[in-house]
């Protein structure tokens, strides 16, 4: 055994730190789609800018949430207050792929049914040169971040209809729906390229092509999320995001989709009572519960196996 191999809870912490870090980063990306969309211009050009008196941001203040924080949400030319969305959207992104990372990296891979629970992913990873936790954790986490953003653009399509009773873009809706297609086609096809890291089998006890490929299982797993989305109103309960359900399922399995249809709704239901409004926490609290079930998944699909053969009566 490598002499390293004592220190390595300072490796865990490291590499989910190092996982924060990039999620803030991509977070930091979603605040310029969620900005840049429905104004109808393109998200890959020019540099960020602040949205009163159009300086540019300079690379310093556009550290994510640090660079809200430094500058007191306020912008260094003209004083103008940055909202706490901003800061908000990146800590979640780090959040979420920090949740991930904890599971599936420096864990043993709760949310991976069909990988061996044996050994802990950053073990398969730096001693094995196995890819998969790492393969997955990138998947899981930009699926979960794509989620969140879909939730926003609906959230903010709603408020914006409900303060000017404008309409939404069609631009915006058909970009949105256009990425979820193209990223439910990128997650197929790398859950039948890499097996192990995808859904379990159609069948409840995982039977139907298990462990050997994922395809026909991410198909008919994303046919049920497309369906539970448009029966549940999405996600978060905005319309945009009715995609989500499928892209998560299609990496899932339905087995996961049912899972997270039943928890979402019940948690929509609590925070609209305790809010009495949707929004960014509803939009958080759907994709918190989507990463709590990836983080659990491996015990929960035993237990809900088990319950449905009971139901079943099997
Ligand atoms: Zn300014």
């Amino acid at each position: 055994m490598p002499p390293w191999i004592t220190i390595l809870p300072g490796a865990e912490i490291a590499v989910i730190g190092m996982a924060f870090a990039w999620g803030a980063v991509l977070g930091s990306f979603v605040n310029v789609v969620l900005h840049r969309l429905p104004r109808g211009r393109s998200v890959a050009t020019d540099g960020s800018r602040c949205p009163a008196c159009g300086a540019a941001i300079r690379p310093r203040d556009n550290i994510p949430v640090i660079g809200w924080m430094l500058l007191r949400g306020r912008c260094r030319d003209c004083g103008a207050a940055i909202s706490i969305r901003y800061p908000l959207v990146e800590a979640a992104c780090g959040g979420i792929a920090a949740v991930v990372t904890a599971s599936e990296i420096a864990g043993w891979g709760g949310g991976l049914p069909l990988l061996d629970a044996g050994r802990p992913g950053i073990d398969r990873l730096l001693l094995h040169g196995d890819w998969r936790p790492l393969l997955s954790t990138v998947l899981h986490t930009v699926i979960l971040i794509a989620m969140l953003t879909w939730s926003l653009l609906a959230w903010d399509a709603a408020s914006r209809m409900k303060r000017h009773a404008a309409t939404r873009s069609p631009r915006e809706t058909g970009t949105a729906c256009a990425g979820a297609a193209w990223l439910a086609l990128v997650v197929v096809a790398t859950v039948t390229a890499v097996p192990g890291i995808g859904p379990v089998g159609v069948w409840m006890d995982g039977g139907f092509l298990p462990s050997t490929g994922g395809c026909a299982a991410s198909f008919v797993a994303a046919a049920v999320g497309l369906g539970a989305g448009r029966i549940l109103g999405g996600f978060s309960g905005g319309s945009a995001d009715r995609c989500g359900l499928a892209v998560f399922g299609a990496a899932t399995g339905w087995q996961a989709v049912t899972v997270v249809s039943i928890v979402t709704t019940l948690a929509r239901w609590a925070w609209r009572r305790v809010a009495r409004e949707g929004g960014f926490g509803e939009a958080v609290a759907g994709v918190a519960v989507a990463a709590a079930v990836l983080w659990c998944w491996r015990p929960l699909h035993g237990w809900w196996t088990t319950t449905w053969l009971i139901i079943a009566g099997r």
